[in-house]
């Protein structure tokens, strides 16, 4: 994304194209609304931040952050617009 190419493309976008598209795509981990049961509790709540830390263990920090948040952000130009919105997911 640095505004002067279309990111699917390539095509130019400042002399080239009389508008462009930014697309801003966030992935994030979606959660339930917080309710506590009797169940959780009861839980041993030690053992399960040694469940959590020791699936962190072996990630890099960014590995670990994408698992919670990331945020993409393109460029397109006219012509790479329709394509994109008609199939945002690249379904085959
Ligand atoms: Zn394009």
């Amino acid at each position: 994304m640095d505004h002067l190419t279309c990111d699917r493309c390539g095509a130019g976008l400042l002399l080239d194209a009389p508008v462009r598209y930014e697309v801003r795509v966030e992935v994030k981990a979606a959660y339930d609304p917080m309710e506590i049961t009797d169940e959780d509790l009861a839980k041993d709540h030690a053992a399960e931040m040694k469940r959590i830390l020791a699936e962190l263990e072996g990630l890099s920090a960014e590995e670990a952050q994408d698992q919670v948040y990331r945020e993409f952000r393109f460029d397109l130009c006219a012509s790479c617009r329709k394509p994109y919105m008609k199939n945002p997911l690249a379904k085959p």
